[in-house]
């Protein structure tokens, strides 16, 4: 009796091993296929990762007329060059994207089809918040005069001693547009300008705040003593 208690007793052991040896196997089976697929995930992120776009100018001109109609059946008639994609194109596709907010800080602000852009993401819905230049925005051709007819929130920089010279918009407080580009018809066809599109958190941020910060130090409300065109 003693004995076959101990040959069970072995043979317990021995199966419990056996099902330890298993179990380990696939444990390091398990892990190795882990760590390849950590490998895997990691490199498509690095590869990926955020959106990062360049574009450089001048920019050919061509017909965007698919950009603020797509639905339309009719093809367009226009002298223009058809269904290339451009710096500029590429541009209003970036703002269009727009489903929430626009928040732009633009120097001088004269190119109609960027004007055209702002109006049609108002009338969708988009809160668009513009800051620009005390004497930039009075100059001829400058759209910013349409942009506040058409309702849209627009303050400048109050300080007669310096301009707003910057230039970025960030769409929808995650996309990133920033670069030397003015948004003028001479800026987009003529100048070499370059402008950079990111959806990396660690630099719309700072962009965020910065316009934030702009957005209040030039509320009218706060310079009352002051005579503005501001809303
Ligand atoms: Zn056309």
């Amino acid at each position: 009796m003693p004995l076959v208690v101990k040959a069970v007793g072995n043979m317990s052991q021995q199966i419990s091993f056996k099902e330890l040896l298993k179990v380990f196997g696939l444990g390091a089976v398990a892990l190795v296929l882990g760590v390849e697929w950590f490998d895997w995930l990691m490199r498509r992120l690095r590869v990926r990762g955020p959106l990062k776009e360049v574009l450089f100018f001048p920019s050919t001109q061509t017909c965007l007329e698919h950009l603020f109609t797509p639905n339309s059946s009719f093809p367009c008639r226009c002298p223009l060059p058809h269904g290339k994609e451009t710096s500029f194109s590429r541009l209003l596709r970036h703002l269009l994207s727009a489903r929430a907010s626009l928040d732009l800080c633009v120097f001088s602000f004269s190119h109609m089809e960027l004007c055209r852009t702002i109006l049609l993401l108002h009338e969708r819905g988009v809160t668009v918040r513009v800051v620009t230049d005390r004497d930039y925005m009075t100059i001829t051709g400058s759209q910013i005069g349409t942009l506040r007819r058409a309702g849209i929130c627009v303050r400048h920089e109050m300080s007669t001693a310096v301009h707003m010279h910057h230039k970025f918009a960030i769409v929808d407080g995650k996309k990133l547009i920033n670069g030397s580009l003015n948004w003028t018809v001479t800026a987009v066809q003529s100048n070499k300008e370059n402008i950079m599109v990111t959806e990396e958190p660690e630099l719309v941020r700072p962009y965020r705040l910065e316009f934030q910060k702009l957005w209040e130090a030039n509320d009218p409300a706060k310079h009352t003593h002051q005579v503005t065109n501001g809303r």
